[in-house]
């Protein structure tokens, strides 16, 4: 029998984050992690197998036992390198956020854990299972782990075999969810857990709003009477009913509702970048959430934007937030979020030096226009993020990427990258001068 913990110090440790003790994270393959964006270390973050484990099970398993311990001592975990690495930089990480969000639980958390770093109670306060791959778009950005548009394109036959024989994969094999080889998995891992200690929801995907399991939640929601809490989505806004579902009907039974749209360009850019979306549709269903919020001042209702920087419109911010500043948008959005995307293949990094110049000459510029001081004013965040940009052209990559920018050469030859990514074609004809290319 395990001893009860000694009183353990309630000072929380530099490396103490809270989201051991009370969340998980899963991939549409089964992955756990310990947060969205815990993915350093070993297998991308990995610290459990929701394909073959619950979450009961995953969370007193000795791999997280030994991660409440090693925060508690204070030691660094290879999962959380993101965080640390905001922290570094002197910015605030989402730890610190956690931390902040959880301030009223923290002792709570020392006091249901043992001396060997098991819990006595598994529960939950925020929900953000990645059901299943999903989606109706094949997004540059993003690959087939999270895409099944991409994932069906690509038709990697390695791949199929390992999700085959994992037992993740839908009979017609075109969909990549856990949950087929767990069919359980909504009884054990989601409802017991929908109780007074779930504080919020995050849906994304794939896409969410095109997911059974996310109309599930919504109607047990509504079933439960548990109208109050917060719902936080990432989709990519191409649609807001989907099979007989009319969301926007749907969410007025909630008060809480942030909604953070995918939205990386405009018009021909979009509709490449985000290949399956129309930016007609994607900015009328931005309107109409813009309007259900303004209709319903009473309710905590939030829309933002959340624009992923690519070497695909990096060149093209400036142009982006005119478009918004123009159409009322920056007035409207209550948030703003610019991403960096995470792979070093569509990083600004693996541009030709030329074109790096000429890219943070154009950005230097665009930061003086009207309308992105306006933009900056709006959202104060966003004008250090856009000049991270910098930082991310500078960074020191492995020269091998050169394969990576030279895939451009051959897609250049397509009239639609010609002229939805206008500029990233003028630097590929640059290559002839033969400039240093990474
Ligand atoms: S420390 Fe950061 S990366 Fe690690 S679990 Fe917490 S929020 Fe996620």
């Amino acid at each position: 029998m395990v001893e009860r913990n000694k009183p353990m110090t309630k000072e929380i440790s530099p490396t103490f984050c809270p989201y051991p003790w009370v969340h998980l994270h899963a991939w549409p393959e089964g992955k756990a992690m310990l947060c969205c964006i815990a993915h350093g270390g070993e297998n991308g973050g990995e610290v459990g197998d929701f394909s073959k484990n619950s979450y009961a099970e995953i969370m007193n398993s000795d791999k997280m036992k030994q991660v409440r311990l090693d925060m508690i001592a204070g030691k660094r975990l290879p999962q959380c390198y993101p965080c640390y690495q905001h922290e570094d930089l002197g910015v605030e990480s989402y730890r610190q956020r956690v931390i902040k969000h959880y301030d009223d639980h923290l002792e709570k958390l020392l006091d249901i854990t043992l001396e060997d770093g098991t819990i006595t109670k598994v529960y939950m306060t925020h929900m953000d299972y990645r059901f299943s791959n999903l989606c109706n778009l094949g997004c540059k950005t993003c690959g087939s782990p999270l895409s099944s548009t991409i994932a069906n394109s690509v038709a990697d036959q390695n791949e199929i075999n390992y999700l085959r024989e994992r037992g993740v994969l839908s009979e017609r094999e075109t969909i990549t969810s856990f949950i087929f080889k767990r069919p359980e998995f909504m009884e054990v891992d989601v409802y017991p857990y929908i109780n007074e200690n779930l504080r919020s929801f995050y849906f994304a995907g794939g896409e969410p709003l095109i997911m059974p399991e996310h109309s599930m939640i919504l109607d047990y929601l509504i079933e439960t009477k548990q109208f109050d809490k917060q719902i936080c989505y990432s989709t990519n806004l191409t649609t807001l009913k989907w099979k007989g579902k009319d969301f926007l009907e749907i969410w007025k039974n909630f008060s809480k509702i942030l909604w953070i749209c995918s939205i990386d360009g405009i018009h021909d850019k979009l509709q490449y970048i985000r290949r399956g979306s129309k930016h007609d549709t994607v900015f009328a269903n931005l309107d109409k959430l813009i309007e259900m919020k303004e209709n319903n001042p009473d309710k905590n209702y939030r829309v933002s934007i959340c624009y992923t920087h690519s070497i695909y419109n990096a060149y093209d911010t400036g142009e982006f937030v005119r478009y918004l500043d123009e159409n009322g948008y920056v007035d409207k959005l209550d948030e703003f979020i610019l991403n960096y995307a995470y792979s070093d293949i569509n990083s600004v990094a693996i541009l030709p030096d030329y074109a790096k110049k000429e890219l943070k000459e154009k950005r230097h510029a665009d930061m003086q226009t009207p309308w992105m001081k306006r933009f900056f004013d709006k959202f104060p965040g966003t004008e250090h993020s856009f000049k991270q940009v910098d930082a991310v052209i500078d960074t020191e990559i492995n020269p091998d990427m050169i394969y990576h920018f030279k895939r451009f050469q051959e897609r250049g030859s397509y009239d639609k990258f010609n002229s939805a990514l206008p500029w990233l074609s003028s630097v590929i004809n640059g290559l002839e001068k033969n400039d240093k290319v990474y």
